[in-house]
């Protein structure tokens, strides 16, 4: 059954596209020697794809699947590897491409899973952040907007797999 909410666009795709612009620019001047993005689906998928096309030749790129919060809004705290990566990642210059940090639980999973494979470097681009929710403290070099506590979909972000294709951010349910 397909369930419409009442939506509000929070940042407009227009302001995306900016923002994801100068990230890149952050992240090129940063990897001088070039980047292996890690895309987290699959919420990260439409920034991994923009962030992706700002950047230079030497950029390579691989996916991960991990499962946070199902089809609710609420986290479970419990993360699971769906798919893992398809190259080994020991020795490169890994950027970890995510959705959003919330608690902050699933990036440090992620992080700690990866940091163990031994990466030359390890850095985290996302494009939106509530640090008001943040239960643990981690470190992302590159964040897009900082947001209140708000459950927001589009740009890739899901309400029970809808929304993913917005080209731009939505509460939902205000
Ligand atoms: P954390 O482990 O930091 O609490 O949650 C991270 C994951 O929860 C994100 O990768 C994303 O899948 C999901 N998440 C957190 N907040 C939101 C939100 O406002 N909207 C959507 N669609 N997903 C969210």
């Amino acid at each position: 059954m397909l369930v419409y909410f009442a939506m509000n666009v929070l940042i407009s795709a227009d302001d995306i596209q900016d923002r994801v612009r100068s990230l890149a620019k952050e992240i090129e001047r940063d990897h001088t020697e070039g980047v292996h993005l890690v895309c987290v689906l699959k919420g990260a998928f439409i920034f991994l794809s923009d962030l992706a096309r700002h950047l230079p030749g030497n950029t390579t790129l691989d996916f991960m699947a991990v499962s946070s919060y199902g089809t609710s809004t609420k986290s479970s705290g419990q993360v699971q590897v769906l798919k893992d990566l398809g190259s080994p990642i020991e020795g490169r210059d890994v950027l970890i491409v995510e959705d959003i940090v919330d608690t902050g639980l699933t990036l440090t999973y992620l992080q700690d899973i990866l940091r163990a494979r031994s990466p030359r470097h390890l850095r985290t681009a996302c494009l939106l952040s509530k640090p008001s929710r943040r239960k643990i403290d981690v470190k992302v070099e590159y964040v897009g907007f900082s947001i209140e506590d708000k459950f927001v979909v589009g740009y890739g972000l899901d309400y029970a797999e809808q929304y993913r294709n917005l080209p731009h951010i939505a509460v939902i349910g205000d």
